[in-house]
Formats: structure tokens, C-alpha cells, sequence
């Protein structure tokens, strides 16, 4: 079926129902106000058309989309051999906020750049003259690559990020003892909570997977990133980006997709279609459990799988 085919207000009917079989975030009280029965899906394609269906305009925090983010610009900053030579590339096989491997694996490296841990290490590879700039810098990339200026913190859930992130703080300190992150550990760490307290909509959502994409190329084809970069993020976030899920959703839904605990989900058809979705009741691995549903039937019906 072609994309202008497809029915998304009755996927989003269909797949609604899905949302009782989870749960909202609840680890802050600014994410337990999520409204459980929330679907929306934003759709876009390299001729500017643009296919969304639900609750498409609220707008909720980025959360652990914002690795993928990162990422890009630790690798543009230090390079590919610095950043990986710090933090792996192999799935952990373990929950997203896991601590444990870091003591049995090498050097306490961190297993792959989309578990916290990793993830705690890239944004303290972020380049700037003090953490203001730093997280500065990243929001400017975030506005550049998704093509949205709008962006911002939601400082509600930043601070309470801040005030309830012991188990970060804890990796990001050891970390620090590991040699791994380099300068101040708090700074690391304000730059990674304010990064998951971005918000955004399933719109920007789609506009960052449409980026990757087209391997690191905006809408007027400049080049912002190198087809390498695009391609390791892609690759990382096929093994990785649905953490101890990723080889289930590899299966069902078959594209390089990035969940967060804020209910987001960036999928990308290469060289074709950014897909944006907003599903905040989450499984227990944390995934949006609807939204890999709608996700699984636009696949179907769009024969889009890239394997
Ligand atoms: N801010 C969240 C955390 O660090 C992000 C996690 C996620 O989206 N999986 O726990």
C-alpha cells in the first residue's frame, strides 16, 4: 500500500486499546500526568508531505530519544575512534537504567551509547566553554537536525530528573572513577537530564527520524552529519534503541527505531519516511506498548521493513 493509502485514524482506533496493557512512567510525578490512553503518529516523506493521525500535537519530553541525539554530536566533537573507544557497541541484554555490567565489563566501560550509562558518557563528550554551553550547543543541534527552533526544557521535569536521578548519579560517578567520563560528573550528568527533559511533539519526532533518514542530510539536502555517522546511529539504534527489547521489536517491526520513557518513538525508513509516534503507557521494559503495536501494522500495510 502507498503511504497517502493508509488509513491512520483507523490504526490509531485499532491499536488504541492496546494502551490498557501498560502503563505511564511514574519514576517522576511530571510523567504520571501523561493521559494513559494517548496515541498519535506523525508520518513524513522526502516530498514534504506530512500524514498524522491522534494526539500528534501534545507535547511530552524526549527522554531517551535524546541519545540518539547526543551521540551525533559526541561522534562530530571527538570522532568515532574517542567516542567508542569509551562506550561499546553491544546490546547489554539489560534494562535501560541497569548498573550492573559496568563493574564486569571492560575497563567499566559502558555496554552501548543507548543505555543510561552510555548515554551519561556521550553528553559528557559534548563540546562547550562551560556546561551552560555544552547543553546549549546540543539543544542548538536537536533545533537544527529536527528543524524546529521551538525546542526547550520542560524544567518541571528537569528538576525533578535532577532531584530523583540516584541510580545516573551512581553510574555517572562511577564513571568518573573508571576514567571513563573525563571532566566534572554533575555537569555530565545536568547535561543528560536536561537532554530527556527536552519536549517535543510526535511532529519533531518524525523530523529527526526523516534526518537520519537521509543519512544526516536536511530537508534542502545540506549534509549536517557524515553518511558514516548516520549509519553507526542507525545500526546502534537497530541492536540497541529499543534496549532489551530490540531484538523482539527487530522482529516485528524490522526498522531502526529510539523509544523514551516520555511515550516517544523514532523509526526510520532509510531513504524514505521519518515516523514520529506518542504512545506514553509503557511495557515493562519500558517501551511504548502501543506504539510498537501501530508501528508493527503501518509495516504491514506499508511493506516498509528493511528486513
Ligand atoms: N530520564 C530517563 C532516565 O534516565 C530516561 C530513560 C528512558 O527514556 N528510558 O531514567
Amino acid at each position: 500500500m502507498e503511504l497517502k493509502d493508509l488509513n491512520l485514524e483507523k490504526l490509531i482506533k485499532n491499536n488504541r486499546e492496546i494502551t490498557n496493557l501498560g502503563n505511564v512512567a511514574d519514576y517522576i510525578p511530571e510523567l504520571s500526568k501523561a493521559n494513559k490512553e494517548d496515541l498519535g503518529i506523525c508520518i513524513l516523506d522526502n516530498n514534504g508531505n506530512i500524514y498524522c493521525a491522534g494526539e500528534y500535537q501534545t507535547k511530552f519530553t524526549v527522554q531517551s530519544i535524546s541519545k540518539v541525539v547526543a551521540l551525533m554530536l559526541a561522534i562530530l566533537d571527538n570522532g568515532e575512534e574517542y567516542v567508542f573507544a569509551r562506550v561499546g557497541m553491544e546490546p547489554s541484554g539489560d534494562p535501560f537504567n541497569s548498573i550492573r555490567k559496568l563493574e564486569t565489563s571492560s575497563r567499566g566501560k559502558p555496554y552501548n551509547p543507548m543505555i543510561n550509562a552510555g548515554a551519561i558518557a556521550v553528553s559528557s563528550m559534548i563540546k562547550g566553554d562551560d556546561v551552560k554551553d555544552k547543553f546549549r550547543r546540543l539543544l542548538d543541534f536537536f533545533k537544527e537536525i529536527s528543524e524546529d527552533q521551538t525546542l526547550e526544557i520542560n524544567s518541571k521535569v528537569y528538576l525533578s530528573e535532577s532531584e530523583t536521578g540516584n541510580k545516573n548519579r551512581s553510574m555517572g560517578y562511577y564513571l568518573k572513577d573508571e576514567g571513563i567520563i573525563k571532566g566534572n560528573v554533575e555537569e555530565a550528568l545536568e547535561i543528560y537530564f536536561k537532554q530527556c527533559s527536552i519536549e517535543v511533539t510526535a511532529i519533531t519526532i518524525a523530523k529527526l527520524g526523516l534526518f537520519i533518514a537521509n543519512e544526516g542530510r536536511n530537508s534542502l539536502g545540506e549534509e549536517i552529519i557524515s553518511p558514516r555517522i548516520s549509519r553507526i546511529v542507525k545500526t546502534l539504534m537497530v541492536t540497541c534503541g529499543m534496549y532489551d527489547s530490540s531484538g523482539e521489536f527487530a522482529v516485528r517491526v524490522g526498522l531502526p527505531s529510539k523509544s523514551g520513557v516520555g511515550g516517544g518513538i523514532v523509526s526510520v525508513v532509510p531513504n524514505k519516511l521519518g515516523i514520529g509516534i506518542y504512545s506514553p503507557s509503557l511495557d515493562s521494559k519500558g517501551n511504548p506498548v502501543a506504539g510498537i503495536s501501530l508501528l508493527e501494522d503501518i509495516c504491514n500495510e506499508l511493506k516498509c521493513r528493511i528486513f
